[in-house]
């Protein structure tokens, strides 16, 4: 045999991926390792659709360690999809606040009194039906039928794409390869147990094929996986150039009155946080946005348009931060004093005691500038 030829190192070859045997070697292994969580039946016992939906909704873009405490509170108040529809609005809001993604709890709420006013009180079992309800998408659908309903669903979530990316060594990155991760996923469903197969893959996904370094010595699909056979699973998938996030600044306004309590006010019910509770703030805007005409700012540098009141406004020291999906934002807070609580007449909000500001269920970032603010204030 020629010396170059003898010298080259032969590539590890996995098996193809076939859909029984892996579904199999799969199903095996989440018999003796599945997590147990709240939100999930024990062996034996029939998932109740409306907990599977509660804790998908909850998850989404949110750690199963975030979730926990926010599932099990919505269940003790609110233990039925009937319960959660009779619910007001503004106290489903108050008890997500701090999960984040607002738009999630209005809709939870909606598709509740949809459940409730449409299909009796009880979750239709079918994809199509899932999906024309209020908050559930495509994901939210399949993981519903499948879990719920143990009917046949292609379950794909971000740990789904990727253990698909590494199984089959897709290189492109995960923006570029939805559509093929997703049909490599459908290939791969069992025959049955639709509901563990899902809850498996996300499982592994989560606990084994993991993002950075996957531990592949623990895997039940190792034989068949083509990224570990060539040693380019820790590069999988792909990542695409990560573009900067744009930075949007703003002045916030810690208005207090002669009582000592606090200016707070209801967002708009659409947009970012929608109507969820803030302090006062000017509107967001990305750095080197041109800024109204009709904005002045006073000697302190607090911008006079868009503060609840006339008052001397004082800048406090540095500034909050926040990182939403989009965009950071960066938040300067004013504080300010007025005598009475209807100063001009025109205040736009309500007062809060300064020792409960926090209990008025703020999101994370109002809940920063209020602490940024306490704190300086003594
Ligand atoms: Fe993921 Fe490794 Fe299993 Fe492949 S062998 S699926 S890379 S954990």
């Amino acid at each position: 045999m020629p010396k170059k030829q003898q010298n080259k190192a032969k590539p590890a070859r996995a098996r193809p991926v076939h859909a029984g045997p892996a579904a199999s070697l799969l199903l095996a292994w989440y018999d003796r390792h599945r997590r147990v969580l709240p939100w999930r039946a024990l062996p034996g016992q029939r998932p109740d659709p409306y907990r599977v939906w509660l804790a998908e909704i909850m998850l989404q873009q949110t750690t199963v360690a975030a979730v926990g405490p926010y599932y099990e509170k919505f269940l003790q108040r609110w233990p039925t999809v009937g319960a959660l529809a009779r619910a007001k609005l503004d106290d489903v809001m108050h008890a997500w606040a701090g999960l984040g993604y607002y738009r999630r709890a209005r809709l939870l709420h909606a598709c509740a009194r949809a459940v409730v006013a449409d299909h009796g009180g009880q979750f239709p079992s079918d994809e199509a039906a899932l999906r024309a309800l209020p908050g559930i998408g495509a994901y939210t659908a399949a993981a519903v039928t499948a879990i719920a309903f143990g009917r046949r669903a292609n379950v794909v979530d971000g740990n789904v794409e990727r253990v698909m990316a590494r199984l089959f060594a897709v290189k492109k990155p995960l923006t570029e390869s939805k559509r093929l991760l997703r049909a490599h996923a459908e290939k791969l469903l069992p025959a049955s147990r639709f509901g563990d197969y899902a809850q498996a893959l996300m499982d592994l996904g989560a606990t084994v094929c993991t993002p950075g370094k996957p531990r592949c010595y623990l895997c039940p699909l190792q034989g068949a996986c083509v990224a570990f056979a060539r040693g380019i699973a820790a590069a999988l998938p792909a990542r695409a150039v990560k573009k900067a996030k744009p930075l949007r600044q703003t002045t916030a306004y810690w208005l207090v009155n002669q009582r000592g309590e606090v200016l707070l006010r209801r967002r708009p019910p659409e947009g970012l946080l929608g109507g969820m509770v803030e302090v006062p703030s000017a509107p967001w805007r990305e750095r080197g946005e041109k800024q109204p005409v009709r904005l002045k700012k006073n000697k302190d540098g607090a911008e006079k348009t868009h503060a609840p009141a006339r008052t001397r406004w004082k800048m406090l020291a540095g500034d909050v931060r926040h990182s939403f999906t989009h965009f950071d934002l960066h938040i300067r807070v004013a504080v300010g004093k007025i005598r009475s609580s209807r100063a001009g007449g025109s205040i736009q909000g309500f007062w809060v005691k300064r020792g409960a500001v926090e209990d008025q269920g703020l999101p994370s970032v109002m809940r920063k500038i209020a602490r940024h603010a306490l704190a300086a204030s003594g």
